[in-house]
């Protein structure tokens, strides 16, 4: 590991041994080691936006686990509360600006990172749509990778650009970063359209509605992670799961070598970029026009 392309924090770690995937031997201090690493990639998909954030204080064995969007006790102040200006009065949400906000967040146990698809600077334009691939059982990789490519294929047309990711859990992510313009209901019913145009072409392929009874076989095309308020896992974001899996930004040009969505993790990931050193998401915002 190269320390020069790590960064550096002053916020200190209590119990930096305690471990947060025992199996994997992941600490926190693992944890925030594996962030400093990351943290040049993963910055434009975390600061300044709304989080949703999965704490399990006593790692990802215990039964512990706090799905929070709001202040907990004893929070580090590179956490910042934000009021939501469509709920002022409501309960805050939270938001971290640099690296000492990104390892606050370890030092509480946030073991996913979940943000909104926008920044605070014009929360109600949304500057990314994401399209979650989730698979049902008896689905083959290859086939999610094929619907990835599919979903690629529509954006374009659109003369929208697409990215993908794997989830680190069970499937992929397909986001297209958008230039803040249209807003959340507009942006929704895009994706929702998208969805359904997939399931009507290719019906025995695709779902584009949540019902769990005729999953097997198919892949649920989840366009719900575009409406206000909603989130999905961050690029470079561990995931609480055996293994220590994380949501890793892919080449499209590599997706066919990638071996399934929880093939990158905390132990193999700082290493890869290591070796290739090029952000196959470095064009992100730049590829970014408006939906129209
Ligand atoms: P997979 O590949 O397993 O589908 P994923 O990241 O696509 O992984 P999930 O981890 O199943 O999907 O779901 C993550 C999203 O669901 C979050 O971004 C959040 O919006 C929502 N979510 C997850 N856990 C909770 C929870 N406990 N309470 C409310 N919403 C949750
Ligand atoms: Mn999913």
């Amino acid at each position: 590991m190269s320390p020069s392309n790590s960064q550096r924090s002053d916020v200190s770690l209590t119990h930096p041994d305690r471990l947060y995937w025992p199996d994997e031997g992941v600490t926190k201090q693992g944890l925030a080691d594996y962030y400093a690493e990351v943290w040049r990639f993963m910055a434009p998909y975390l600061v300044n936006r709304p989080l949703a954030l999965l704490r399990l204080p006593d790692g990802i064995k215990s039964h512990q686990r706090f799905f929070q969007k709001h202040a907990w006790k004893g929070m580090n102040a590179h956490i910042e509360e934000i009021a939501d200006p469509q709920d002022a009065d409501g309960e805050k949400l939270l938001r971290i600006a640099d690296f000492d906000g990104l390892v606050a967040l370890v030092q509480s146990a946030v073991l996913e990172i979940h943000p909104w698809g926008t920044t605070t600077d014009h929360w109600e334009k949304p500057d990314m749509i994401t399209m979650d691939l989730d698979p049902g059982e008896d689905v083959a990789w290859d086939a999610v990778t094929a619907a990835a490519l599919d979903v690629k294929a529509r954006l374009e047309a659109r003369g929208l650009a697409a990215f993908v990711k794997t989830s680190g859990g069970k499937g992929l992510h397909v986001v297209t970063p958008l230039a803040p313009k249209a807003g959340w209901t507009e942006v929704k019913d895009f994706a929702h359209s998208l969805a359904e145009s997939m399931a009507a072409d290719a019906p025995e392929k695709y779902l584009a509605t949540a019902t769990k009874a005729k999953r097997g076989g198919h892949i649920y095309i989840d366009y719900l992670r575009n409406g206000r308020g909603n989130t999905a896992v961050a690029a470079y974001s561990t995931r609480a799961r055996p293994g220590a899996p994380v949501s890793m930004p892919l080449d499209w040009r590599e997706l066919h070598e990638v071996t399934g969505p929880a093939a990158f993790t905390l132990a193999n990931v700082p290493q890869r970029l290591q070796i290739r050193p090029s952000d196959p998401w470095g064009d992100f915002f730049a590829a970014a026009v408006p939906l129209d």
